[in-house]
C-alpha cells in the first residue's frame, strides 16, 4: 500500500499492464508519490479545481492530483496500453477523472474546458510531467491561446532544465533568452519552482528536470502574438548581427521600424527586453498598414 491512497504501487501496475516505456511517446515515468505529490501541491490549494493533465501514463501524477483534493482531473492520454491503469484509479475516485484517449497536440483545450469543468466555474489548471518530445510545442501552443485571458489559471509543467531556462530567461541570461523566453514573459509570469535529478524518473533521462510555474497575465502589453512571432523570428533568427541587419527579412531597410519603436539599430535581439519586441512588432503592423492603404 502507497503513502497516498490504497492503490497498488505503481511498480506493481506497470508490471501488471506491462507498461514497459516507449521512447517514442517520450515515457519517463515518476513512481515515488512522494515526489507527485509535491509536483501536486506546487500548483497550490487544488480543492474545487479542475486539473487538465498531459499524458498521465500509469498514474503516479494523477493519483496525487487526486489525493491532494483535486475535484476533478481531466487527462489526455495517446498510449491505449496505459488506459486499464487508468481505469483503476477512476474506479478508486468516482466521477473525478476524465481520461480522454488521445492526443494532446490535437486536442481542443477551449472545448474541453467548456465540456468537462468539475462545476461552471470551477478553475482549471494545467498540471503535467509532460513528454519531452512535445513539451516546447504544447507550452507554445497555451501561451499562444485565444482568447486572453486563456481558459487555465496557471500551467505547473515538467521540462528539462534547459528548456525552462529559455521559457524563464530574460535580458539578463543572454545565452537562454530568445523567442520562447519573450513569448512566455510577454504573456505570463514564468518562475522555475525546483529541480527533479534523473534519478527521479524510470527510465531516467539523460538530463536533470524543472518543474516551471507559467501564470497567466491579465493584460499583456498590447500587440498581435502573429506580429511578435514575426519580429522575433527574424531578430533571433541572426540573434550575432545587429537589428538593422538581422530584421531584413521584415523591410529591406529596417532604418524607420527601429525608430518608430524606439530601438537601437545597432543593438543585438538577445538585449532587447520584452516591451521592446512588442514596440517593434507594433511599428511592424503600422508600417504594413501605411503600405496597404497607400496602394
Ligand atoms: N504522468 C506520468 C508520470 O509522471 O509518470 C507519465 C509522464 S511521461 C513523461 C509522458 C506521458 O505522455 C506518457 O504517458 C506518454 O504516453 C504521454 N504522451 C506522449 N505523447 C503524447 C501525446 N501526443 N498526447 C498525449 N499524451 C502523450
Amino acid at each position: 500500500m502507497s503513502a497516498i491512497d490504497d492503490l497498488p504501487p505503481l511498480r506493481d501496475v506497470i508490471r501488471e499492464h506491462d507498461l514497459a516505456a516507449k521512447k517514442s511517446l517520450g515515457q519517463n515515468f515518476l513512481l515515488d508519490l512522494n515526489l507527485t505529490s509535491k509536483i501536486a501541491r506546487a500548483s497550490g490549494p487544488l480543492e474545487g479545481v479542475t486539473v487538465f493533465e498531459v499524458g498521465p501514463g500509469p498514474g503516479g501524477l494523477t493519483r496525487a492530483l487526486l489525493a491532494c483534493g483535486a475535484a476533478k482531473v481531466v487527462a489526455v492520454e495517446r498510449d491505449e496500453r496505459c488506459l486499464p491503469a487508468l481505469a483503476a484509479i477512476a474506479a478508486r475516485y468516482p466521477g473525478r477523472l476524465t481520461v480522454i484517449p488521445g492526443d494532446a497536440l490535437e486536442t481542443n483545450w477551449n472545448a474541453l474546458a467548456a465540456e468537462h469543468r468539475a462545476a461552471p466555474d470551477s478553475p482549471v489548471r494545467v498540471v503535467a510531467n509532460l513528454p519531452y518530445n512535445i513539451g516546447t510545442l504544447l507550452l507554445t501552443h497555451w501561451v499562444e491561446a485565444e482568447p486572453w485571458p486563456p481558459f487555465y489559471e496557471s500551467l505547473t509543467l515538467m521540462f528539462q532544465r534547459e528548456v525552462a531556462e529559455r521559457i524563464v530567461a530574460t535580458t539578463d541570461n543572454r545565452i537562454d533568452y530568445g523567442r520562447l523566453g519573450v513569448l512566455c514573459g510577454w504573456r505570463t509570469k514564468a518562475r522555475i519552482l525546483f529541480d527533479v535529478p534523473p534519478s527521479a524518473f524510470t527510465p531516467p533521462p539523460k538530463v536533470t528536470s524543472s518543474v516551471v510555474q507559467l501564470v497567466p497575465r491579465p493584460d499583456p502589453l498590447p500587440c498581435s502574438r502573429q506580429d511578435l512571432s514575426a519580429v522575433t523570428a527574424a531578430a533571433f533568427g541572426q540573434r550575432r548581427k545587429m537589428l538593422r541587419q538581422s530584421l531584413k527579412p521584415l523591410a529591406s531597410d529596417p532604418a524607420p521600424l527601429l525608430e518608430a519603436a524606439g530601438l537601437d539599430p545597432t543593438a543585438r535581439a538577445e538585449t532587447v527586453p520584452i516591451e521592446g519586441f512588442v514596440a517593434l512588432a507594433r511599428a511592424f503592423r503600422r508600417r504594413r498598414e501605411e503600405i496597404r492603404s497607400n496602394t
